[in-house]
């Protein structure tokens, strides 16, 4: 192929230098934005041969109809719910992910936050910075190996977070309707439908894609079955939890605690009420970063695109049907 185009559509990293080297025997035109307007995704890649996206411009029928020339889609992430996936596919766009850069660090921020929840360390950093000094005050804290975590998603993330977590001891519930039971009880955990692990979990902790299934999974309706001394943790899609419903659950103590790495809008307003509540800690969209994970998702990312570029078969193609 003489010199493709490449539109590198991201803002989560500052350059195209990881990637660019990847590229160099291409010698590629690359195209960059730090925009995610259907406008700037069009202006940077309406002549590009391939894209390599981030998590906020949105790749809609109506969008992807006006790359024509575009062979490959690679999302430089896990979840690729900005993708219209039956559009792509129609329009023979193959589309792919790196599914496997972060998956230690996501799982290790998970089992952190319960760590934080289970221990009241908010509450304890806040009774020595005040002058007090009584571990009973924290009351109460049961021990872990009395404790049921209930997952919900059972893929590597999920899987990673039992294996952590049985190392706590805790009991392990997990809910995935597309996963074999027989799978589920090799990590020593049990099987359970979405209701049954809401009502009995202490911790609930998230790890389904962002689908229109999985949108508001966590609602008002599941939040009242759950214990108000459960907690819950989201290091998946901030729109799996239906926040308003989440914030009233809190305010009228139907739930301990929650601990979110992702929101609905990211970056949140400033007065997000979610980000100023007493029961509630956030973090940034913190899990997936590891000083090693950036420049291996960047280099896997890459390596994706110049495979489609080249006609070699991408490694983690989403849509295998485009090349059948
Ligand atoms: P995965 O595809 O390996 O696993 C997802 C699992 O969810 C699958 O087993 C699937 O069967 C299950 N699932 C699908 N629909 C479900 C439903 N309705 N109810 C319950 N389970 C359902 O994905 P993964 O690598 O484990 O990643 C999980 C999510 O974590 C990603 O979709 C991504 O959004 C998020 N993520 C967040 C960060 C971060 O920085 N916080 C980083 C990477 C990934």
């Amino acid at each position: 192929m003489t010199e493709p185009t490449i539109a590198v559509i991201q803002s989560r990293f500052a350059s195209t230098d990881v990637e660019a080297e990847v590229w160099v025997e291409l010698r590629p035109r690359i195209v960059t934005t730090a925009a995610w307007s259907s406008e700037a995704i069009l202006d940077a890649a309406a002549e590009a041969d391939a894209v390599l996206a981030g998590a906020r411009p949105q790749f809609t029928a109506a969008v992807l109809r006006r790359l024509p020339r575009c062979k490959g889609l690679v999302f430089n992430g896990v979840g690729y719910n900005n993708i219209d996936m039956a559009a792509a596919t129609a329009q023979g766009i193959a589309v792919c992910n790196v599914p496997d850069y972060c998956v230690e660090e996501v799982a290790t921020h998970t089992i952190l936050m319960l760590l934080v929840l289970a221990r009241k360390l908010p509450a304890a950093l806040e009774q020595v910075r005040t002058g007090q000094w009584n571990a009973r005050a924290l009351a109460p804290i049961p021990p872990l190996d009395e404790q049921i975590l209930g997952i919900i998603g059972f893929g590597r993330i999920g899987q990673a977070v039992a294996v952590k977590a049985q190392a706590f001891g805790l009991t392990l519930w997990v809910h995935d309707p597309y996963a074999e039971f027989a799978h589920i009880r090799q990590y020593g955990a049990l099987p359970v439908s979405l209701e049954d692990l809401a009502s009995h979990a202490d911790f609930i902790s998230l790890h389904s894609p962002l689908t229109a299934e999985t949108r508001h999974l966590v609602n008002a309706a599941l939040l009242r079955r759950m214990k108000p001394s459960a907690a819950i943790i989201n290091t998946s899609r901030g729109s799996l939890i239906d926040e308003a419903a989440l914030l009233e659950a809190l305010n009228r103590g139907a739930l301990r605690a929650a601990a979110l790495d992702v929101l609905d809008t990211e970056p949140p307003a400033p007065d997000h009420p979610l980000l100023h509540h007493p029961q509630v800690l956030v973090t940034p969209h913190a899990g997936w970063y590891s000083d090693a994970a950036e420049p291996r998702v960047r280099r896997l990312s890459a390596e994706e695109v110049r495979r489609i570029l080249t006609g070699q078969r991408p490694r983690c193609l989403l849509n295998p049907e485009v090349l059948a």
